[in-house]
């Protein structure tokens, strides 16, 4: 290289890449995901806040589809079959309402961080114009509402209700299903909808339950102590001294309400995210009339945001924001040489650069800073973008206890313990995360039982084996809508609206052709998990030297069953495409059917 710049360039990159991985080292932890305990395995921390329980009989009835969820994934598979001509189902959910994810996190400054144009489903089907760019979470939670009502989803809802067990009977060819509720469902198809990101989790560290103030998860937001709702300012946290724990996408959108209503607020960081700008939007009626008048519009845009975000270049971006801006470029792939190596991690560092830079524009304090600035590769971590995050630490009431990687130690009875100073709080806000990579089974927090009565959680003892993410082998009638070797992207109702799309299909023309029993076939799934593999190197090489995160397992070494647990990780599109021409031959390829 004899390009001056160049090699400035070069050398401020190998720089860059030295200081990531002295960051990253700081916060590898021999204990990887068990460094966390599930929300609910804390007593009383996982009690639905919103809703009172609603006594009622036990069911016993049988229905052609048991949905398990009522979340997008849920909704969307209840739509398609309805869409495909089955009526009969049910829909159980252990929230109070229809929305999942939007049932659950009502915490203060929630909205959707992708474009509620692309991300709302059914939004052509509806009419609904929604009233911002980036809606607010009252907002998608009441349009989840909407769509319960315009597919008649709620006569066929079953709330506040847990699944316990779901056992496959090949005499009856059915799913028994029984519920915390004392409930008996005998079901034809049984379809888990359990959600990606639902599971929430807490710091397994020392005095968690000794904290004798008011504690709760930013997903079981507690407006009895904050005061105030999702729409109203916290009335009753003028004088009180609050903590938050985690600084992810959740906490990044609560801290500048919490900001506003503290008398003093703690922010306790281990690893900074990058803050993008937001720019929200209010929508305009006339704008939105003609961007929305071409039938098929969402899924244009849909798809335009997928191609966008993963470096495929569409000759024009639609959605343009600063997702599109940021990931335009395919970051990510094998490099073609060394050159080409180079060039991608100059590019890497340019804008994280860019990222680091607009901390310094924004942030007064200069120790607190460079305290914000987040040391990994674009995307280590899901990008964040706020306009209001990174100016609520120039506010008097608001301090960054930075823990330079090592996280918050410990809880005491009035406080919380970092960097070996207690910190005296009277309220205390846990934005620690949701469990992603962790057991299927303890994720749904159920165990089906399939042919022989073997348990999913023994069949996937060594790793899930799938057909396109919806079907395994073993489980007759079971579908799952989750991103087990199915699809993913940044827009996560994208891939839930089309594997609900797949799974109406199957269940549609297996009742057409007069059958009673459908799962896939052993070679089916071995030639499907060869497909995955082949897409899962590109990512798992990006995020092997990322900062430990949900996304790269906390940087632990994958069990078997983790090696085998990866999406379809190149673009969504591509597995779209798979699906969409095996539902066009219509043989049901990989499938076997019994009548
Ligand atoms: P994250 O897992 O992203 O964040 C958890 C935070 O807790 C991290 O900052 C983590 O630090 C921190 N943490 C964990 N343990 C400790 C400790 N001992 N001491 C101090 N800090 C600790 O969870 P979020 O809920 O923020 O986000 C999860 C996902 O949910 C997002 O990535 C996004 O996909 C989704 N989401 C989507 C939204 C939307 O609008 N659509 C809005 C909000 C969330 P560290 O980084 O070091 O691990």
């Amino acid at each position: 290289m004899s390009n001056p710049d160049l090699e400035q360039l070069a050398a401020h990159a190998e720089a860059v890449r030295e200081k990531y991985e002295s960051e990253r080292q700081k916060r590898l932890r021999a204990e990887g995901n068990d460094q966390y305990v599930a929300l609910s395995e804390i007593k009383d921390f996982d009690a639905d806040p919103y809703t009172p329980l609603v006594e009622r009989e036990a069911l016993t009835v049988t229905t052609d589809v048991l949905i398990v969820g009522a979340g997008w994934g849920g909704m969307t598979t209840a739509a398609r079959l309805t869409q495909s001509g089955v009526n009969d189902f049910l829909v159980i959910d252990k929230a109070g309402d229809f929305g999942g994810t939007w049932y659950w996190n009502r915490y203060p400054g929630c909205m959707c961080d992708v474009e509620s144009y692309t991300y709302l489903p059914f939004l052509e089907e509806t009419g609904y114009v929604p009233t911002q760019k980036y809606a607010q979470a009252p907002e998608i939670f009441a349009y989840a509402q909407l769509l319960g009502r315009h597919f008649d989803l709620y006569p066929r809802a079953v709330f506040q209700t847990e699944v316990v067990d779901a056992v496959w009977d090949e005499d009856s060819r059915r799913w028994n299903i029984t519920t915390n509720r004392g409930d008996r469902i005998a079901a034809r198809f049984f379809v888990i909808c359990g959600g990606v990101l639902h599971k929430a989790k807490l710091p397994d560290i020392p005095g968690i339950t000794d904290f004798e103030g008011d504690a709760f998860h930013t997903t079981r937001w507690d407006y009895s102590v904050t005061g105030g709702g999702p729409e109203q300012a916290m009335d009753k946290l003028s004088d009180k001294v609050v903590g938050i724990i985690g600084t992810g996408a959740t906490a990044v959108q609560a801290v500048p309400k919490l900001a506003e209503a503290s008398k003093q607020l703690y922010v306790f960081q281990r690893t900074p995210s990058t803050i993008g700008p937001r720019n929200q939007q209010e929508t305009d009626p006339e704008w939105f009339a003609e961007m929305s008048s071409k039938p098929g519009w969402q899924q244009e845009r849909m798809e335009n945001f997928s191609d966008m975000t993963t470096g495929r270049k569409p000759d024009i971006d639609l959605v343009q924001d600063a997702w599109t801006d940021l990931l335009g470029e395919d970051l990510k792939r094998i490099p073609n040489d060394a050159a080409d190596a180079e060039g991608l991690e100059i590019l890497n560092v340019k804008k994280m650069d860019q990222l680091r830079e607009r901390i310094d524009e924004i942030v007064l304090d200069r120790e607190t800073a460079e305290k914000l600035k987040p040391w990994y590769k674009v995307g280590c971590k899901r990008p964040c973008f706020h306009d209001d995050y990174l100016p609520a630490f120039n506010r008097e009431n608001v301090t960054l206890v930075d823990t330079d990687g090592h996280g918050v130690e410990r809880f005491t009875k009035g406080g919380v313990v970092a960097n070996g100073q207690e910190y005296p709080v009277d309220v205390l806000v846990f934005a620690s995360g949701f469990e992603l990579l962790t057991f299927y089974t303890h994720r749904l927090g159920f165990d089906p039982k399939g042919e022989d009565g073997v348990p999913l959680s023994d069949a996937w003892a060594h790793g899930p084996s799938t057909l396109f993410g919806t079907n395994s082998r073993g489980f007759p009638n079971m579908f799952m809508n989750s991103p087990i070797q199915g699809g993913q992207d940044i827009n996560f109702s994208f891939p839930i609206g089309q594997a609900s799309k797949q799974i109406a299909y199957i269940i549609a023309q297996v009742l057409k052709r007069g059958c009673t029993k459908v799962e896939p076939t052993p070679e089916a799934q071995d030639d499907w998990f060869s497909v995955i593999a082949g897409t899962v190197l590109p990512y798992g090489t990006y995020l092997a030297n990322c900062t430990p995160s949900y996304l790269n397992n906390e940087s632990a070494a994958p069990t078997d069953y983790e090696m085998k647990l990866g999406a379809y990780m190149g673009s969504v599109r591509d597995w779209l495409a798979i699906l969409e021409a095996w539902r066009q031959k219509g043989d049901l390829e990989g499938l076997e059917l019994q009548p």
